[in-house]
């Protein structure tokens, strides 16, 4: 049988990339502010709000940095409440933390996607504002999300780190909040190493964010007109200088015409391996929603009817087949358990969350596998489920 392929490499920067990063290099032109105009940040921002078709966008550190700077872009006093969902990477609680707020966590179903009448439930006039983590591109109800959100005037901040391409009825997932928040580190679908973008249409947002991020004295002059609204914030924002170098937008700015292809072949290596997965009783792919097109770059499954014990060994038996799986509510220290992010101090007890995580499994399927590759991984998936429990009900009932 062929070896699993490596679902750790990223793929190539593009060679379009190398004059411009050579320029860098031989100029040392690495700072945003440093050129009057045109510099490859300032351009990155450009072309990614073309892209998304968002009035204004801005480059930061990290998608954390830029979650971080929407809460204060919002004007969020110190306390506010902020509604997250239980199922998300541990940088989205940090990103309230570090923003003085406090992270509410909301129950997650077991197809991944928020639970809506707890959502309701905990869409309170104590709540400030909404942080919709888009987890592993999963999309929840956003039709019911922003419906609820705007009756109560709360503003919807999305979490699209690892979300780009994803559409929901059409719509770009980043913009259908008020504030989209994207990464560029390295497993995300731009990468740079390190960093992230903001994307709005809100002039006063944009405005608080740029300042802040570190576009001290008057470096806002090179980001495009606001009227007077980057005249009106100057010197009355804290300057958190979270800023993204010139080298890291010369890296993404030609990854950017990559986007439909990874887009469409993460999808299809996706929809490959779960139709597989779902023919066994084991296995269970969730159903997207209706609206939802998703973008994906790995896949998650829900094991059936094991126990704990099982689902631990079902991880070793995909390892000794060359396939690594998280459990992400099994495996030690995962940093998308909520009972793990004990910098919160005592988080609720969230049983449906907490079931869904300890049956959840996670693989890699990077978009640039061919499909032989991923019926390599597939089969390797179904016969540790198979090691497990025994191959009789597989194939028999
Ligand atoms: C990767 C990720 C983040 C954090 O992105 P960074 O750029 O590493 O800060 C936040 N949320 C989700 C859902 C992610 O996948």
């Amino acid at each position: 049988m062929a070896l699993p392929p490596n679902v750790y490499d990223a793929e190539p920067i593009p060679e379009a990339a190398k004059a411009e990063i050579e320029r860098l290099l031989k100029t040392g032109d690495l700072f945003r502010y440093t050129a009057p105009e045109n510099s490859p940040v300032a351009l990155l921002e450009k072309e990614f709000a073309e892209m998304m078709g968002s009035k204004y966008a801005l480059a930061v550190a990290s998608c954390s940095a830029a979650l971080f700077l929407s809460l204060k872009a919002l004007g969020l006093p110190r306390g506010a409440k902020v509604l997250i969902p239980a199922f998300t990477f541990a940088a989205v609680p940090s990103s309230v933390v570090h923003a003085d707020c406090v992270p509410v966590l909301v129950e997650v179903a077991d197809n991944y996607r928020i639970d809506m009448a707890d959502f309701e439930a905990k869409l309170t006039d104590e709540i400030s504002a909404v942080m919709i983590s888009h987890m592993r591109g999963h999309t929840s109800d956003m039709d019911a999300i922003m419906k609820l959100a705007e009756a109560r005037g709360i503003p919807v901040i999305e979490d699209a780190a690892h979300s780009l391409g994803t559409e929901w009825g059409g719509r770009k997932i980043g913009t259908i909040g008020k504030i989209g928040c994207f990464s560029f580190q390295s497993y995300k679908l731009l990468n740079s190493g390190e960093g992230g973008i903001m994307i709005t249409d809100d002039p006063d947002v944009i405005a608080r964010a740029v300042i802040m991020s570190g576009a001290y004295e008057h470096n806002w002059k090179k980001h495009p007109a606001l009227s007077d609204r980057f005249e009106h914030w100057q010197n009355k924002l804290p300057l958190y200088n979270t800023r993204l170098s010139n080298m890291s937008a010369a890296i993404v700015r030609p990854q950017l015409a990559e986007v439909p292809r990874r887009v469409r072949d993460g999808r299809r290596n996706h929809d490959h391996v779960a139709a597989q997965l779902n023919q066994t009783p084991w296995i269970r792919v969730p159903a997207p929603l209706g609206p939802e097109q998703r973008a994906p770059d790995s896949i998650q499954f829900n094991l059936v009817d094991f126990t704990d014990e099982e689902v631990l060994s079902y991880a070793e038996a995909a390892k000794a087949r060359g396939v690594a799986v998280q459990v992400f509510g099994l495996t030690k220290d995962n940093a998308r358990a909520y009972w793990n992010w004990q910098f919160l101090g005592d988080t609720p007890e969230l049983p449906q969350t907490r079931g869904m995580l300890q049956r959840a499994c996670d693989a890699r399927l990077p978009a640039r596998l061919t499909p032989e590759d991923c019926d390599v991984i597939a089969q390797a998936l179904i016969a540790a489920a198979e090691d497990v429990k025994g191959e009789a009900r597989a194939y028999g009932t």
